[in-house]
């Protein structure tokens, strides 16, 4: 029986895995690092001990750190989570030596599907498919180069001992393939101090379908369903649905089978993930995940299964009930929502979460969050602020209700991919079940442009409110008694931002209202009337009902007609110029590391092209000029060290 759970990890995932053990009587144990010392899984645990310094490596991957924590509070079982230890089949075998269960497959498992060239072969002795390709030990470029042109491509290079994403480049012809070798070799180095490669067939326009599988430790394996997770930017995922909607039921059946036989191949028990890729009539295994998933919340709501219960029930030895898998019920989705720049190549956005609003689970979403209003996003770990879950009878009615849970979310401080969540949902061909993991590159036009600016009768709005703000107020204009008012009608100018767009609003008192002008516009006439929480606000007569919600009288967020919008007030006397300055002075974004500097001093530029690689966080950023121009100078060196603002180069007009 485990009486005391540690968890050995951070975030949403470790505020799961409380909620879970706690709804089953167990204490639970959190460990932080010093970034995370007043985090959400710290405040909820029973209790949480310090393990080391910010970076990863130096805290939530100390295996030996958090065994120790283990032993003097009496745990007897750790859950790692996802990322981190979870994968780690030492840390696996060293709990074992301790006699801490670990809560998840035995080290061998995690050994066997721990490399993905490995498991591929070994997926090829079971009988299980796996995409054409090159799976071998020799790794010299010019074997790998020539079986690139066996397999035919385009190929996909794959990091053997990748996850994230990371390491994975696809190759469209011969002459790209050593440039781009050297910068998958040089990603999985840096990520996972491996640079053996695999080669693939990259497939054109391949689904990704995963299947739920679950052992117990009597020797029982069975599938819990499959997952839809063809949604994917960089090769992650960002929208995860169960079941998979439209596979013939024949090809489903062979998912459920191939999974529950790849599992069987390593001796599985606990929970785990079995990948494919599916294109027509064919799947291929890709991978196992040999762990809890990101995405399993959907599998939980259509079989309403507690997997983390049933991760804890497993490891103390229960078998798995006699009636598994239960039939699904409904459907489910799955949005990720992350602090990510969708229009910058999704790259990491960190910053402190000045304002976080997530729906009430009343309406029966599910949110399943690690941070909340006031706490940061660092660069130090995963993006990720939040997941949220919907199900429903129907795909159709999941999808709406997902959509309509989005649309309450509001955040300001970081940049994040809520716009892009929300188009997805909408999009005509997902929402039809027609899709592949090429969409959103795709239709990268319409799904990762920045939202649009607030338009004029939303600013006209926000004025009137900061305008009645004031009133009363010594500050307010109309409220001198200097007598400037009685010079003709007083027009009070502002300006204004909004999605990066700066507009001028000049505005004077009405008969009916107010009038406003937007960068010298035709007038809107404005009228504002309470009933709180909502405002009606008359727009040249017709009524709106609106929701303003003003901070500090400098921030707005104004929803309107249903549509969210974020709306800035520039202070007249802040010094000018800045925006135009930092164009010629590029900084690093958030902290990292120079991978190469692909120009020098005096080299001609063209807007778009690449000068600096940066490795940060889990990706390569790529720092692009601006604008056309010069390079004046370089502030940086490949191998340096940088933090968030360092100014890495600067450019002459
Ligand atoms: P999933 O299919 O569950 O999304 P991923 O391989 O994308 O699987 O990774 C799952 C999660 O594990 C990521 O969202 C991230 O939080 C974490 N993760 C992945 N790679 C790493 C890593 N190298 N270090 C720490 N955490 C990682
Ligand atoms: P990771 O460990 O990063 O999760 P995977 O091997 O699971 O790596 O692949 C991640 C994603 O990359 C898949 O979901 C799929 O979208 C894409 N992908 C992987 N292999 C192929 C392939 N051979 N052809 C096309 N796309 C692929
Ligand atoms: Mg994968």
């Amino acid at each position: 029986m485990i009486k005391t759970l540690l968890i050995a990890n951070r975030g949403e995932i470790a505020v799961r895995i409380i909620r879970s053990a706690r709804a089953m009587g167990i204490r639970t144990v959190a460990v932080f690092s010093d970034a995370d010392a007043s985090a959400m899984h710290v405040r909820q645990a029973d209790e949480a001990h310090p393990i080391g310094p910010a970076p990863a490596a130096q805290s939530y991957l100390r295996g030996d750190v958090i065994l120790d924590v283990a032993r003097r509070t009496g745990a007897q079982a750790i859950h790692p989570g996802y990322g981190f230890l979870s994968e780690n089949a030492e840390f696996a075998q060293a709990c074992a030596d301790a006699a801490i269960a670990f809560i998840g497959p035995p080290p061998a498992a995690i050994r066997a599907m721990g490399s993905k060239a490995e498991s591929k072969r070994l997926m090829v002795a079971a009988g299980v498919p796996t995409v054409p390709g090159y799976h071998g030990e020799a790794q010299d470029d010019a074997l790998l180069a020539a079986e690139a042109a066996r397999i035919g491509f385009p190929v996909l290079i794959k990091a053997s001992a990748g996850g994230g994403g990371k390491g994975m480049r696809p190759v469209f012809s011969a002459d790209a393939f050593a440039a781009e070798l050297a910068g998958a070799r040089r990603e999985a180095a840096s990520a996972f101090g491996d640079d053996r490669m695999l080669l693939e067939k990259y497939l054109q326009r391949p689904r990704h379908v995963e299947v739920q599988v679950f052992g117990d430790s009597h020797g029982r394996i069975t599938h819990l369903h499959t997952r839809d997770c063809s949604l994917q930017r960089r090769h992650q995922k960002v929208i995860e649905e169960a079941p998979a909607p439209n596979l013939p039921d024949a090809l489903r059946e062979r998912l459920h089978r191939a999974a529950e036989d790849a599992a069987r191949a390593v001796g599985y028990v606990n929970a785990g993930t079995v990948e494919f890729i599916v294109e027509g009539d064919d799947a291929f295994f890709l991978e196992m995940n040999t762990r809890l998933q990101v995405e399993h919340p959907v599998t939980e709501m259509i079989t309403g299964l507690d997997l983390v219960e049933w991760q804890l029930r497993g490891a103390a030895g229960e078998a798995l009930p006699a009636g598994w898998p239960p039939e699904p019920q409904g459907h489910a989705v799955e949005a990720r929502l992350y602090a990510e720049d969708p229009a910058q190549d999704f790259r990491p956005s960190v910053g402190p979460l000045r304002r976080l609003r997530l729906p009430w689970p009343e309406g029966g979403v599910r949110v399943d969050a690690g941070v909340e209003e006031g706490d940061a996003v660092t660069s130090h770990y995963d993006p990720m602020i939040a997941k949220l879950i919907m199900g429903g009878m129907t795909r159709d009615g999941a999808l709406d209700g997902l959509g309509q849970a989005l649309r309450a979310v509001e955040i300001a401080g970081v940049t994040t991919n809520l716009a892009l969540l929300r188009r997805l949902l909408e999009q005509p061909d997902f929402r039809a079940g027609r899709f592949d993991t090429g969409l959103i590159a795709r239709h990268a036009g319409t799904l990762l442009a920045p939202p649009r600016p607030a338009p004029a009768a939303v600013l006209a709005v926000t004025v009137a409110d900061w305008l009645r703000n004031q009133e009363g107020s010594p500050a307010h204009p109309w409220s001198r008694s200097d007598g400037w008012r009685l010079h003709g009608p007083a027009e009070i100018a502002s300006r204004w931002e909004s999605q990066g767009v700066v507009r001028q609003a000049v505005a004077w008192t009405a008969r009916d209202g107010l009038s406003v002008s937007i960068d010298g516009g035709a007038a809107i006439t404005v009228a504002l009337a309470t009933h709180l929480p909502a405002v009606t606000a008359t727009v040249d007569g017709v009524a709106h009902r609106v929701e303003i919600d003003a901070e500090d009288n400098r921030e707005w967020r104004v929803t309107f007609d249903g549509e969210p919008h974020a709306l800035f007030w520039l202070d007249p006397y802040a010094p000018a110029g800045q925006e135009a300055a930092a164009d010629n002075h590029l900084t690093a974004p958030i902290p990292g590391r120079v991978v190469a500097v692909l120009v020098a001093a005096g080299d001609a530029v063209k807007r778009g092209d690449p000068l600096i690689l940066l490795e940060a966080m889990k990706t390569e950023i790529r720092i692009a000029a601006p604008r056309d121009g010069v390079v004046e100078a370089l502030g940086c060196a490949a191998g340096d060290s940088v933090d968030a603002g360092a100014e890495l180069i600067s450019l002459l007009a």
